[in-house]
């Protein structure tokens, strides 16, 4: 039998973060991945070509901090302005505030942008700060509990020092929907469609869904900025796994924990696949919650708390398309290398590109993102996520659904990038059900359970789970299931770390 003060099951980017945080406190740790190699989600590839994530939106930089990584990051990101790519050849380029005309000349709507990105960027700072911290309450030490409070307080005086107007403002866009909100501000076109498109990123709602401007704001915490990581996502991996290393944490990959062990209701340690015991009073699993429970037995859960667990929505809509190109595509007054493209014409595109999805079918005319992660290469990779492709298809992921969707995301993006089927060599398609099979998200959804209002904050996975404590003592969740959620952000595994961490203390 192998003694550690602390294990974690998985080592997605939520569990890298929460080992090394682990470690850095002085805790003998042991990172455990089924996999052969750490990332998760993010890192998983569907062939040669690039890793899913090929963006990082809102690495924290309280994660930073905690895990000793100085003033920046040891990876280089590049800043990415975004292109709205447009039928008519009206693209619109967007950097932050700014928007403009592909051509150079003004947008129409480029006060409405700016005052847009100003206002959704001040009200995400207050969500961010609700991000860095678990939410109070769940049996916390009284000491905690009145940090976390003081934390909360203190959003609360933000959003009282707005004034009243402006507040009640921010809580009447906070329920509303993106569509709504955005089209107040601008007529329908490739700029709308963009806000649209981001608000819905990895969700299996629309824009006309409620609380899609949440998200939206969440997503604005960190100003909307998009960074492509040099080197591709495995480079992100490599520092959070190398963080680890530093401080003492033990990796071992390719060994998949069967049973989560205890004893009472108090956890021992874990059991892996080919039977070793590692003991530790503290577990945090970055599984899904349903899967923890199953690895723990679920008699240490009520029936209630299984029901709830057994009904968290999670239901991926996004798939993977790399395709390698014989040259990088070109477009006259922008430069690709240097962008995010994102092909969502209008808000109503957005709106009838989900409509499919719900019947279990794929869009026809889907939302695309689409990046160059190595431009510079003399037959560059096109990264594409393709949504809306929703995991129970009608008929299964075949392998002639897959080549479909390759072939629709292709055709869809020609109706910008006139010259790209003629340039694509290859294509390599990766779908939510095999990102599902392969890190045991359940649908393969990218936050591995919806981010809606009745799954989050305190009510993220589920009413009662929402202080990452979990079932027998010792136990923790850490993955994207918990607050705040998935992206390459790494928050859920810090704050699930911290928790476990004030527990002992
Ligand atoms: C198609 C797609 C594209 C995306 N692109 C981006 C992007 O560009 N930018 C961005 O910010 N976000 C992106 N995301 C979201 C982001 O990748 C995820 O939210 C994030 O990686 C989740 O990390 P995690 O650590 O919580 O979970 P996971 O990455 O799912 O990690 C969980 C880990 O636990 C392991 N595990 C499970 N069970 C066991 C067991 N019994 N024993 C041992 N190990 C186990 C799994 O193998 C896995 O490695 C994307 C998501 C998808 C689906």
């Amino acid at each position: 039998m192998t003694r550690f003060d602390a294990i974690v099951i998985g080592a997605g980017v939520n569990g890298l973060v929460a080992a090394a945080l682990l470690a850095r406190r002085g805790k003998k740790v042991c990172l455990i991945e089924a996999a052969r190699h750490a990332g998760g989600m993010a890192g998983l590839r569907p062939g040669e070509g690039p890793a899913l994530a090929h963006l990082v939106h809102n690495l924290s930089p309280a994660v930073r901090r905690d895990l000793g990584l100085g003033r920046d990051w040891p990876f280089a990101l590049t800043p990415l302005a975004t292109v709205a790519l447009a039928e008519d050849g009206r693209h619109v380029v967007v950097d932050g505030p700014n928007a403009k005309l592909a051509d150079g000349t003004a947008h129409p709507f480029a006060a409405a942008h700016a005052a847009l990105t100003e206002r959704l960027t001040r009200y995400g700072a207050l969500l961010r700060n609700m991000a860095e911290t678990a939410p109070p309450g769940g049996g916390m030490s009284g000491i905690a509990m009145m940090r976390q409070g003081l934390r909360f307080a203190r959003t609360g005086l933000s959003l009282r020092a707005m004034g009243k107007p402006e507040m009640r403002r921010f809580l009447q866009v906070l329920l509303s929907n993106a569509y709504d909100l955005i089209l107040d501000e601008m007529s329908d076109g490739p700029l709308a469609g963009l806000w649209t498109a981001d608000a819905v990123r990895g969700a299996a709602l629309g824009p006309r869904s409620p609380g899609t401007v949440f998200s939206l704001i969440y997503r604005m915490g960190h100003g909307g900025i998009v960074s492509r990581p040099e080197g591709g996502m495995e480079a992100v991996i490599a520092a959070l796994e190398e963080a680890g290393r530093k401080a003492g944490c033990t990796l071992r990959t390719d060994t998949r924990v069967a049973r989560i062990l205890t004893e009472g209701d108090r956890v021992t340690g874990v059991a892996t696949e080919a039977g070793e015991i590692l003991s530790a009073q503290v577990v945090l699993s970055s599984a899904a919650p349903l899967t923890t429970a199953r690895l723990t037995g679920l008699d240490h859960f009520d029936i209630e708390a299984t029901r709830r667990l057994r009904n968290l929505r999670a239901r991926g809509t996004v798939a993977k398309v790399n395709l390698k190109l014989a040259r990088a595509p070109a477009l006259p007054g922008v430069d690709l290398a240097s962008a995010r493209m994102v092909f969502a014409p209008s808000a109503e595109y957005v709106e009838t590109a989900f409509n499919p999805s719900k019947y279990g079918e794929m869009s026809e005319a889907p939302v695309i993102e689409a990046v160059m992660p190595d431009p510079g290469a003399a037959s560059p990779w096109l990264s594409l996520l393709v949504q809306y492709a929703p995991a129970d298809l009608d008929g299964g992921w075949t392998a002639a659904a897959r080549d479909r969707l390759a072939q629709i995301a292709t055709r869809t993006l020609a109706r910008a990038l006139p010259d790209l089927p003629g340039l694509v060599t290859s294509a390599e398609v990766m779908t939510p059900d095999q990102i599902g099979a392969a890190t045991g998200g359940p649908g393969g959804h990218w936050h591995q359970a919806e981010l809606t209002f009745d799954q989050m904050l305190t009510l993220r996975p589920g009413n009662g789970m929402g202080h990452y404590a979990f079932g027998p003592s010792g136990l923790y969740l850490c993955g994207a299931a918990t607050h705040p959620g998935g992206d390459v952000m790494g928050l859920s595994g810090r704050n699930a770390a911290l928790r476990a961490l004030e527990d002992r203390a």
